[in-house]
């Protein structure tokens, strides 16, 4: 362990001589961390034994400083799921056209995705390519129109139009599977830009046997009927548009320069095979709820999340094969039991309850995330946020916060009054293309209309601070060396939770709940 602590400032008690050391809150956060991301939870898997031992380590404290079970049984809330793994080697595929076929091999040209729902066991399908397949009539895009999907397997591509925002595209991609199935589509083949592959194909391939979760629900899922969902090699991508006339070099010129990419049908038909066995598994949810102390307004609930899964164990790196997730996001949780033990011990009671609610599945697909949000233990419109822990990331000193989500609700004002008060600015997201916003659990809330907040270390694009960022991302990002062994500066630690703290405290005892911007893309989810 080479985590380091920054000494904690004395506090000098007012008209007394003793000088108290203030109790290390660093230390006290760092000690879950370890524990959550020892080797023996085994990378805490979403339905694993080394989940459900995360699970109970977890209710234990929260027990401890007398939060209440919330859940529907006990602390926990079930979330009833399929694991589906897709049994790649034992699939095949094959474009099918006019005068013969081009076997595809799978998964070295084609991967099948075990997530979403079932796939199909055997499809033969004609296609459509639909451009960058956003569906987005708000912002005046739309690469579905004039095209139908119905009965056949859509083909997109990366990329989208510069004229429109990045979590715009992010949204209509996130929503595109259920879309597309609700008129009739059979499935999505989604294709990358040689240009702009971020995870190098040899890498997709080599975890392409990892198991998938979905909803056992199918009500909770994009698609009733099974739906393929596929990824071609971006080498082998230019066979699809065989025949067509096309030339699929400039089509991913177009895409590249965020040009306009216009669909059309593809001549040949996708003949495929997916093997894949499914069992069902359990996840839990862990809920707690600390009530308020106000008759009225303690029936309105403040939620914290962070996600307790991992990746569970996977291909080993350099020997080692378990994925401890300690930064992501042993670190999160944690944060939310220290926070429970400030909220407890202050003065200042909330007037509205605080609802801990730690996920499993985030990694699988915001699974966890999504069932509570649908399903809330407590009724869904007295849920009034979400502030949400994921990868905080304690690896430069904390000098500002990025919450992300403050331009697009009055959180954002509740943000800034704290940033006032603790000297912390709010800086922006340096990197907004990423689209932080819908890639973590506070999504699932947004999407059910709740407004949310999603907070890290604040740093700006060209700083070392952003090399260290993005030097950890590179190397230790999903990788079994996201444990407890990496530095990690936990005095700063103690900072963004107490920020996050007061956050909540200014949320929970303000006199109304909390609003969406008039102008924010998300409120059309606000009922
Ligand atoms: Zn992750």
């Amino acid at each position: 362990m080479r985590a380091f602590s920054l000494l904690l400032p004395l506090i000098v008690l007012a008209g007394d001589a003793a000088v108290a050391q203030a109790p290390d809150r660093g230390a006290a956060w760092w000690s879950h961390v370890r524990y959550l991301a020892d080797d023996s939870l085994q990378g805490r898997a979403t339905g694993s034994p080394g989940y459900d031992k995360a699970a109970a380590y977890v209710i234990d404290r929260l027990r401890a400083l007398g939060l209440k079970p919330a859940g529907a049984d006990g602390y926990r809330q079930p979330v009833p799921l399929i694991e589906q793994t897709v049994l790649q080697e034992k699939s095949s595929a094959a474009l099918v056209g006019a005068t013969g076929e081009t076997p595809l091999s799978v998964p070295g040209d084609l991967i099948f995705s075990g997530g979403g729902g079932p796939a199909p066991e055997a499809i033969d399908a004609p296609m459509v390519f639909a451009g960058y397949g956003l569906h987005l009539p708000e912002a005046g895009h739309d690469d579905f129109a004039g095209l139908d999907v119905r009965g056949k397997i859509v083909v997109v591509l990366s990329g989208g139009p510069a004229n429109i925002s990045g979590a715009l595209k992010s949204h209509a991609r996130s929503e595109r599977g259920a879309w597309l199935a609700e008129r009739g589509a059979v499935g999505l083949i989604t294709l990358v830009t040689p240009k702009q592959v971020e995870i190098p194909w040899n890498r997709r391939i080599a975890v392409s046997g990892a198991p998938a979760l979905y909803f056992a629900d199918d009500d909770m899922r994009e698609s009733k009927l099974p739906f393929l969902n596929a990824s071609l090699d971006p080498a082998k991508s230019a066979l699809l548009f065989a025949g067509t006339g096309k030339d699929f070099d400039r089509i991913t010129a177009a895409a590249d320069a965020s040009a306009p990419v216009p669909g059309f049908d593809l001549v040949q038909r996708l003949r495929a095979r997916v093997a894949a066995t499914r069992a069902p598994l359990t996840g839990a949810n862990v809920i707690a709820v600390m009530p308020g102390s106000d008759p009225k307004l303690r029936s309105e609930y403040v939620v914290m999340s962070a996600h307790l899964d991992g990746y569970g164990v996977g291909a080993p790196q350099k020997g080692d094969a378990i994925y401890n997730g300690a930064l992501d996001n042993a670190s999160g949780v944690a944060s939310l039991i220290e926070i429970a033990k400030a909220l407890k011990a202050g003065r200042v009671k909330p007037k509205r309850s605080i609802l801990f609610v730690i996920v499993c599945g985030e990694e699988k697909g915001l699974l966890g995330s999504r069932y509570f949000a649908r399903r809330p233990t407590v009724p869904k419109h007295d849920l009034v946020a979400d502030l949400n822990f994921d990868m905080a990331l304690p690896i430069f000193p904390l000098v500002a916060v990025t919450p992300i989500g403050y331009d697009q609700s009055s959180l954002g004002r509740d943000a800034e009054a704290v940033s006032q008060a603790m000297k912390l600015p709010i800086w922006p997201d340096p990197f907004p293309d990423r689209n932080v916003f819908i890639r973590s659990d506070q999504y699932a809330f947004i999407r059910e209309g709740v407004p949310a907040l999603f907070f890290k270390y604040g740093f700006k694009a060209g700083t070392p601070e952003a090399e260290v960022e993005k030097a950890w991302r590179a190397s230790i990002y999903h990788s079994p060396f996201d444990d407890a062994n990496q530095p990690v500066l936990t005095a700063e630690s103690v900072k963004l939770n107490d920020y996050v703290a007061a956050v909540a405290m200014k949320v929970a005892n303000a006199p109304t709940r909390p609003t969406w911007n008039d102008d924010s893309f998300f409120k059309r989810f606000a009922r």
